[in-house]
């Protein structure tokens, strides 16, 4: 019986993960699938950037599982917590990071650079992928710098094109891990749709870093200014630099959404725009301002959730944000990913160990019906979370810090809050971690 081929679209959290644990199932090595990860940036590039995320609950329990946490965890920035500061940079609230693990705080236990974090994901597929390779197993093949413009399908196979190299191939399934903004999902699903998908949550960000400097510590600073604008200033792995995610929750000003092609403008006019909006804002924005066009590293989003009925059509699946985009505002993005890639990889064994012809669509239906109420639980945002991040008056802003103050001090009653309503990233504690035989992989030493 000749070996699955599995075609993965983008080599971000997702799509390396899926493919750690497609090489660790407990199936003979020469039937594993042959894997090929598809990444758009050139290697080593553009896949490899990104500011703070964290990992929480599920996500833990995952990194374990491919032996990365300890490689990770000395990758951390080590945020203390986070701060809410007014223009004078004096403190108002302040939110220390959760050590013990009885809830989920603001900032996590783990919280560590994208890039940082996609390059040991991907690094660490490598590792497992050359282990599985000396039990028989196809080692993943990797092509950066080329996409698909062209998905079909038969029922039997997907026949696909690589835009740049005009080469056409056939796999037994595609999976879309081409996050938010993917291409698989326009491709399969109908672009004229996309925009209902899509759900914009008004708030537009840029995220980026800038020189450090000494009135940096390990703490993240969150300023708000009026106009519905916010920035929180962060540290980084290295103690080099700080990072940025600075944001603007707009409903009117079409520009926002217009200079997220490239066709109009791309960085140059997002920075401009971001730079118009805060050029007035005082606290430490000149610097930022500064910071942010001497970057080479700033990424812009219109901050969205990607709501979908299913993630499945005949042989192509989405998997991560290209599916279920919960929003940098959920904290749950990265651990949804690892815990779906996981999932999705259990739940292909059964399939890939059948014959050559063997449908696979029982397998997706249950990846379907078992992430739903997983999605729908991380999705979830507290009523009313952008406004609250953004007021619009100087009144509001008053408001919002003193309420940070009084939650500041009695904590207590977020937390539970959050637990009662599952919300945000108290979700990562439920995620249930099935038990799907695979190999632990063993600890990556530092
Ligand atoms: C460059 C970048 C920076 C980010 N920065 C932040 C951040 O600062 N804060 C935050 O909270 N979240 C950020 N995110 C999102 C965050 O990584 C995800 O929410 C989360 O980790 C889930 O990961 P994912 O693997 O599903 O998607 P992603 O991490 O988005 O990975 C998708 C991968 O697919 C690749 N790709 C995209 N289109 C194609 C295509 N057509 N063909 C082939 N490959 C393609 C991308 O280059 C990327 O490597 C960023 C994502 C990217 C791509």
């Amino acid at each position: 019986m000749a070996p699955k081929s599995i075609l993965i679209v983008g080599c971000g959290i997702a799509g390396s993960t899926l493919a750690s644990f497609l090489q660790l199932s407990n199936i003979p090595g020469s039937e594993k699938p042959k894997i090929i990860i598809l990444e758009r940036a050139s290697k080593g590039k553009a896949h490899l950037r990104g500011q703070n995320i964290d990992i929480r609950g599920v996500g833990v329990t995952i990194i374990r599982k491919l032996g990365l946490e300890d490689r990770i965890r000395a990758s951390t920035t080590g945020e203390q917590g986070a701060l809410m500061v007014d223009e004078r940079n004096h403190v108002w609230a302040q939110n220390e990071v959760e050590k013990e693990g009885r809830f989920q705080s603001p900032t996590s236990d783990i919280e560590i650079l994208r890039g940082r974090l996609a390059e040991l994901c991907w690094k660490n597929s490598q590792r497992i992928s050359a282990e599985a390779e000396e039990n028989g197993a196809t080692p993943i093949d990797y092509i950066f710098g080329d996409y698909l413009d062209m998905i079909d399908q038969d029922g039997q196979k997907v026949r696909v094109r690589f835009a740049k190299s005009g080469e056409e191939r056939e796999f037994d399934l595609v999976v879309g891990a081409d996050g938010m903004q993917s291409l698989t999902r326009k491709m399969v699903w109908g672009e004229e749709g996309d925009k209902h998908r899509l759900k914009s949550l008004h708030m537009y960000a840029g995220f980026f870093s800038i020189p450090r400097e000494e009135v940096d510590d390990k703490w993240r600073r969150w300023f708000h200014a009026p106009g519905r604008r916010g920035i929180m200033l962060r540290p980084d792995d290295q103690g080099l630099r700080s990072t940025v995610f600075m944001y603007v929750v707009n409903d009117k000003d079409s520009r926002f959404t217009q200079v997220a092609t490239k066709e109009n403008g791309g960085i140059e006019a997002q920075k401009a725009l971001l730079e118009e909006y805060y050029k007035d804002a005082g606290w430490k924005c000149d610097r930022i301002i500064r910071g942010m066009q001497a970057t080479d590293d700033f990424y812009y989003d219109a901050v969205s959730q990607v709501k979908m009925d299913s993630w499945t059509k005949g042989r192509v699946v989405l998997l991560g944000d290209a599916g279920y985009c919960a929003s940098p505002l959920s904290g749950m993005g990265t651990s949804l990913a690892f815990a779906a890639s996981y999932k999705l990889a259990g739940l292909l064994q059964g399939w890939i160990k059948s014959d050559e012809h063997a449908d696979v669509t029982a397998a997706l239906e249950k990846y379907n019906e078992q992430m739903r109420p997983i999605v729908k639980d991380a999705q979830k945002l507290a009523p009313g979370q952008v406004n609250m991040m953004a007021p619009e008056t100087l009144w509001g802003i008053w408001f919002l810090r003193l309420f940070a103050w009084s939650l500041s001090h009695a904590s207590i009653i977020f937390i539970l809050f959050g637990k009662l309503f599952n919300l945000g990233p108290q979700a990562a504690d439920y995620i249930p971690v099935d038990d799907f035989g695979f190999k632990d992989m063993s600890p990556w030493k530092i």
